[in-house]
């Protein structure tokens, strides 16, 4: 075992393993999974599951196997599969072995004979109605099905009839034989196997019969050897069953472990509601980035640090609860502050002509790439006699304390010089035309010999050599906050105002950007090239704005 660290309290999760590798259970084994179902991309619920089962094995020194849960052909998919396995790397995790359920099938038919010749597991042949009607309910015990009793070779017998294809679908079903009177609704003979002539999408045409989610999980976590089974708390009333097929099978003691899911304030986390915002287009594809999904946050420009440093800080609960997307925006500004570029781009302009200056004239100024980072170095941006300011950084009839640019009033612009606002041409109709402006000579930004002091520093882009882009800037997706609140359809509370598209002018250098390279737009935000940005088009996203929206106790 690895020395153990203590930054932080721990978790219960992480006491329990801890406790597990000090008494030597498993003679201090630590093996964890990720068992996703390729049925959808991830989440950021899923980056919560990622981070605690590898980062237990990181913590203490064991594995951690990518396991796809693919014993459900109808919704799975190699296109998942493939975002799955990119999303885990990208957020900097690799697996010990990369599993599929699906690969267990032939053992899975095994142990289900197996629990046939126990005498617990029978095939059944009532409708589906009738069975739940025997069933019970919570406060009444169920009955016994009329094919309970059948005798072990006639079960048998039937189950390979139903692997080789001789009954239709939903005929028969084989169910385990446990207690019809159990307090846990699961234990009452839950069905372990159902007929279903569909094509899987590894095992192709082999089965027409296909293991339940609850005689695959465990049998694949006691087949890895996995010792921590950690899972959302949807499956507490499971893991009675879980541990009855292990003991009855005789097989690797896997243990079960439950923690509260993700919810985040203003989306949704559900792989089938988020597939369906994306097939009804509500949305541009799985990678949208207004979507929790892990492509969509990569896209929009969130980086997997803040992404694994949110999950940290949010630990792991007992209960369910809400976390404020705000918290998570929080430690992606914290990273991108960090590690951001800074660059020029207005994004409401209005033309300011520098009347003392010559036409023709480029004054080029050194501008910082990261204050943060001093290795960064500087780039040149060319002054001109033509530039653009942000409509917002001039006011006509200013308030008391505006420090920007207003009639009569300097300012200083970023990197360059002090310019004096000294008439605003107007269009017929009485809007601003352009501003008229004269600049100070000898006010340049590291050399500023004029001894005027002024407050306010604005970015700007020289309107000549500045490049046209288009900015996506988004909003929540949703109204709401707490959509679990809500009655009705949650498409019902889709915020149709979340994509604003605007037209901006950016500095030159930016037309260099690549994919993946992440920008602070001054005074603006963090940005970063969309997937469709080619050096001809222009596209950026707005990561997330500047400005904090949640404070960390
Ligand atoms: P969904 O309900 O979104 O479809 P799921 O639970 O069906 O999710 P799986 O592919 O089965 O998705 O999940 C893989 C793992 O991720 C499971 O262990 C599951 O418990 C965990 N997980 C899924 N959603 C969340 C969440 N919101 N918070 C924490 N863990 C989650
Ligand atoms: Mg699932």
């Amino acid at each position: 075992m690895s020395e153990i660290v203590k930054e932080r309290s721990l978790n219960f999760i992480e006491e329990i393993v801890e406790g597990d590798l000090k008494s030597g259970k498993h003679s201090g084994r630590l093996l964890t999974r990720f068992p996703p179902e390729p049925n959808g991309y991830l989440h950021i619920g899923h980056a919560k599951s990622i981070c605690l089962n590898f980062g237990l094995a990181q913590k203490y020194g064991g594995g951690t196997n990518l396991r796809f849960d693919d014993t459900n052909p109808v919704t799975e998919d190699t296109e998942y599969v493939d975002s799955i396995k990119n999303d885990v790397k990208w957020l900097g995790f690799e697996w010990t072995h990369e599993m599929y359920a699906s690969d267990y099938f032939d053992q899975l038919f095994k142990y289900a004979k197996k629990l046939i010749t126990k005498g617990l597991a029978y095939v059944d042949e009532i409708s589906a109605e009738e069975m739940a009607r025997l069933k019970g309910t919570p406060n009444a015990p169920g009955q016994p099905s009329p094919f309970r009793d059948r005798s072990v070779e006639e079960n048998l017998d039937i189950f390979e009839g139903m692997a080789n294809g001789d009954f239709a679908e939903g005929s028969k079903v084989l169910r385990a034989k446990i207690d019809m009177s159990s307090s846990n609704m699961l234990m009452r003979d839950p069905i372990i196997y159902r007929i279903k002539f569909a094509n899987h999408h590894r095992t192709g045409n082999k089965w027409c019969i296909y293991p339940m989610y609850d005689f695959a999980h465990g049998q694949s976590d006691s087949i890895e050897g996995i010792t921590h089974s950690v899972c959302t708390l949807e499956f507490v009333s499971h893991r009675e069953l879980y541990d009855w097929f292990l003991e009855k099978l005789e097989i690797f003691p896997s243990k079960q472990y439950e923690f509260a899911r993700l919810n985040l304030t203003y989306t949704i986390m559900s792989k089938r509601k988020l597939l369906q915002l994306v097939n009804e287009n509500h949305v541009n594809g799985w990678d949208d980035p207004r979507l929790p999904t892990i492509s969509g946050m990569r896209r929009r420009g969130y980086t997997p640090k803040s992404i694994v440093d949110f999950c940290d800080r949010i630990g792991i609960q007992k209960r369910d609860n809400l976390i404020d997307v705000s918290l998570l925006e929080f430690f992606v500004r914290e990273d991108l502050n960090k590690t951001s570029t800074r660059v020029m781009a207005v994004l409401d302009p209005i033309k300011v002509v520098i009347t003392n200056m010559p036409d023709g004239k480029v004054e080029p100024c050194i501008l910082e790439n990261n204050p943060e980072e001093v290795e960064s170095g500087n780039r040149i941006v060319n002054f001109t006699k033509e530039i653009f300011i942000e409509s917002s950084d001039f006011m006509e009839e200013p308030p008391a304390k505006y420090f920007r640019l207003s009639p009569g009033k300097m300012v200083r612009l970023k990197g360059a010089y002090i310019i004096q606002c000294d008439e605003v041409v107007k269009n017929d109709d009485g809007t601003i035309k352009e501003l008229h402006c004269t600049y100070v000579e000898n006010s340049k930004s590291g050399n500023d010999e004029s001894g005027i002091k002024v407050k306010g520093v604005i970015h700007w882009v020289s309107a000549t050599e500045a490049l046209k882009a288009e900015i996506r800037i988004y909003d929540r997706l949703f109204k709401v906050e707490d959509l679990s609140n809500e009655e009705g359809d949650f498409k019902d509370y889709i915020n149709e105002n979340s994509l604003q598209v605007v037209e901006a002018f950016v500095e030159p250098s930016l037309k260099e950007a690549k994919i993946g390279n992440r920008y602070q737009f001054m005074r603006n935000g963090y940005f970063v090239p969309d997937l469709d940005f080619t050096s001809e088009k222009l596209v950026f996203n707005k990561t997330v704005g500047l400005k904090e929206g949640f404070k960390v106790g």
